[in-house]
């Protein structure tokens, strides 16, 4: 949870026990120009971006390195920020390193490529940075969501202003300061905090940015959109979604029905990839969604930090009264409530941001509930009849950001996952995400491609050159 204090400064609360954990000072539009500035000096004058790139390689290494070094501070500031269950929030760190480490390697990519042609000119082309990007980040996943836009915006030589979410406002502080130990030149990494409506609004629209990459919802996915197409800047988009999970009746399901456990329940839902739409073949609806509900029920909903807990706290009191109105909406829309629904009981519960996780059915396939994302522990569940139909259900939202599939039958597999509109098509598994392969969506879920080497290419503009080679001189006409 935030407040906005007199001070202007934003307080960071514990979404487990209401505590608060730090304030950071709201940055001014004065301090925001200056910020700007600062950053383009940095991206002209430190040299970044004509380093060879195996010395941008050994920065960017040694944030890795430094981030490793404090991986238990990061995790658990990390948690006490978001609520995060402290075993996710080591594994973010651990995918931030590894972020780092990837585009260190793939750095040498942005060297020349070359196409001799005829015999008085060669051409080729080189990749240039941007100049100063803006990465505004959500608060769900902090420090990896902020990695996988800093890594390869510096190794490409840009400068970054990183923007995070008011919501979960104190990892970014620690990002730039581990990046100036490591030898980052001064300026190239800064932070502004505040609110999107007010510090983002004006970084987005400030003439000194060259480029805008943007993770969260996707309103303001849109907005930022607007503002980018009208500065003819060009801007990545990840946005939300609602992403379906399809069960065949020939899979296995044992399996199947634990992934879509964790693809909704994990990260208490606060995931951009959650599978929160279960599509399942008729012959095993009732099966399925009968272990489903005990499985979710068995959950351990605990303390971020308590032994054995599989669901923390959802990310902020005023988020979990958003959940909890979206499932009061499901219910109105009528929707059976199978599991779940409410905050749980008990004293351990009455202080924390916590919600149970929730299973709903009965819903029409257009109900504002199966089209819109809760980002909580809530999955909606519908049958489908054949593989037309769960085509016509899985395609049938505006987003296309995921996807999974079970099935033990390779080519149902292989013609579902072409079917589906999805950036990430999981079969047999789901979630499974690793730094060199690329993540976006279709659709109002994105435009862009983060991570692998087209996550680097964002953030790098193609400059075609000609060298002539002539011996006389070039005619009108040819
Ligand atoms: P949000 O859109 O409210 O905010 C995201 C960031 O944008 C925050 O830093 C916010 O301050 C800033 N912002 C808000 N309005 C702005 C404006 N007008 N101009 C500039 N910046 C502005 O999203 P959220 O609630 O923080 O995050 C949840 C959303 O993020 C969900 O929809 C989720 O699916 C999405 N998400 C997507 C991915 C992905 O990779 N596709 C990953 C994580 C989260």
């Amino acid at each position: 949870m935030d407040i906005r204090t007199k001070a202007g400064e934003l307080v960071s609360i514990n979404p487990a026990d209401g505590s608060e954990v730090a304030r950071v000072a709201v940055t001014t539009p004065q301090e925001l120009d200056a910020i700007v500035a600062r950053a383009q000096k940095a991206y002209r004058e430190t040299g970044w971006k004509e380093l060879m790139p195996h010395k941008r390689a050994e920065v960017l290494h040694a944030i890795a390195n430094g981030l490793l070094a404090e991986k238990e501070t990061l995790a658990s500031l990390q948690m006490r920020d978001n609520g995060k269950p402290i075993s996710e929030c080591r594994g973010m760190v651990d995918y931030a390193v590894g972020t780092f480490r990837y585009y260190a390697s793939v750095c040498e990519t942005l060297e020349t490529d070359v196409t001799p042609r005829r015999g008085d000119y060669v051409s080729f082309t080189v990749l240039e940075p941007y100049g100063v990007v803006a990465a505004i980040t959500p608060w769900n996943s902090p420090i990896m969501n902020d990695a996988a836009k800093i890594a390869p915006a510096l190794a490409a030589g840009n400068a970054v202003i990183l923007k995070p979410s008011e919501d979960a406002p104190l990892l970014a502080p620690e990002l730039v300061r581990i990046a100036a130990a490591a030898g980052l030149p001064d300026g190239l990494l800064q932070v502004v905090q505040g609110y999107g409506a007010d510090i983002g609004a004006a970084l987005v629209a400030h003439k000194g940015v060259g480029m805008i990459s943007f993770t969260g919802g996707t309103a303001t996915g849109r907005a930022i959109g607007r503002v980018a197409g009208e500065r003819i800047v060009p801007v990545a988009l990840e946005l939300g979604g609602k992403s379906p999970h399809v069960v065949f009746a020939d899979a296995n399901l044992e399996h199947a029905v634990a992934a879509v456990a964790a693809g909704i329940f994990g990260s208490s839902g606060q995931s951009c990839v959650a599978g929160s739409r279960l599509l399942v073949e008729e012959s095993v609806y009732d099966e399925v969604v009968t272990r489903l509900v005990e499985r979710a029920k068995r959950i351990v909903v605990a303390a971020p930090d308590a032994k054995g807990v599989e669901v923390g706290p959802l990310a902020s009191f005023h988020h979990r009264d958003r959940v909890h109105a979206f499932v009061e909406r499901a219910r109105a829309e009528g929707g059976r409530v199978l599991c779940g629904g409410s905050a749980p009981e008990g004293a351990a519960y009455e202080t924390g941001a916590y919600y149970l996780p929730t299973v709903i059915d009965g819903l029409p396939h257009d109900a504002l509930s199966c089209q819109e994302e809760a980002f909580g522990p809530v999955l909606v569940v519908l049958p489908f009849k054949d593989e037309a139909d769960l085509v016509a259900k899985a395609n049938g939202t505006d987003f296309g950001l995921a996807c999974g599939i079970w099935t033990e039958n390779f080519k149902k597999a292989w013609r579902t996952g072409r079917a589906l509109e999805a950036g990430s098509v999981w079969i047999n598994t789901y979630k499974q995400s690793v730094t060199s392969t690329p993540f976006g969506g279709f659709k109002d879920s994105g435009i862009g491609r983060e991570k692998g080497i087209d996550g680097l290419r964002l953030y790098a503009q193609v400059k075609s050159m000609y060298f002539g080679l002539h011996e006389n001189p070039l005619p009108i006409a040819k």
